[in-house]
């Protein structure tokens, strides 16, 4: 399996190690530089790529000085235009990088967004990286491991006093709810999927038991709950 090591998944810095025994990579980098560091154990040269899904800086902070330190950035058009340095992925043409080969997926955000697909030639596996998104519209085949957003519960947010209606209707509008997290998993190909990483919680409008318990429903996976400072939580 890929092993997929959670260094920040919030609002406010979303950032995933994972790593097939042959290649390490960085799927988004919404975090200070020092954070990454620590968890590569000071080797940053031994990332191979850091796969940006967009430009907003909860997932791209670190962005400018992972290039400076050599490591090799990949986005959609939008993200390239911030560095000269970047690689543009387009969206649906596969790309190489070390062991891996992903597609990238346009998704619904406010600023272009992208998901993605890598397989992994080392383990057979495949990982699905999904956040920051209205809807997913995609049926996906094969996937082994899948990082999905689960922002906030509808109901939670609507219920949300502190909050005004202007920013839960640009929240509905640009994220995915556990309701549509737990449609995708229902209704992509399921067969082979042995793990889901529930990402990008809300602080107020979440319940991780009741995420995790909602995603259990609909899949024997393992499910983990993606913790806001790194780490995750799984049912024992
Ligand atoms: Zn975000
Ligand atoms: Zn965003």
């Amino acid at each position: 399996m890929i092993e997929v090591k959670v260094l920040a998944s919030s609002s406010s810095g979303n950032c995933y190690l994972i790593d097939d025994g042959k290649t390490r990579l960085l799927l988004d980098a919404g975090v200070k530089l020092s954070k990454i560091q620590q968890a590569v154990g000071f080797d940053v040269g031994s990332i191979s790529g850091a796969l940006i899904t967009h430009n907003h800086n909860d997932h791209s902070l670190c962005v400018d000085e992972l290039i400076k330190r050599g490591v090799n950035v990949y986005g959609n058009a939008d993200v390239a235009s911030r560095n000269d340095g970047i690689n543009h992925i387009p969206e649906g043409r596969k790309v190489g990088i070390g062991t891996f080969d992903v597609i990238a997926k346009g998704m619904e955000h406010d600023i272009p967004c992208s998901c993605f697909y890598l397989r992994s030639l080392a383990t057979g596996d495949i990982l699905l990286y999904i956040t920051d998104t209205k809807s997913v519209h995609y049926k996906f085949h094969d996937v082994t491991q899948l990082i999905i957003e689960a922002n906030y519960d509808h109901r939670l947010l609507l219920a949300n006093a502190y909050k005004p209606s202007s920013l839960k209707h640009r929240i509905i509008n640009s994220h995915l709810s556990i309701e549509q997290a737990s449609e995708c998993v229902n209704e992509m190909d399921k067969s082979k999927l042995k793990e889901v990483y529930l990402c990008h919680l809300s602080d107020e409008d979440s319940d991780a038991e009741m995420f995790r318990h909602e995603i259990e429903k609909v899949t024997e996976a393992k499910v983990y709950i993606c913790e806001k400072y790194g780490g995750v939580t799984c049912r024992t």
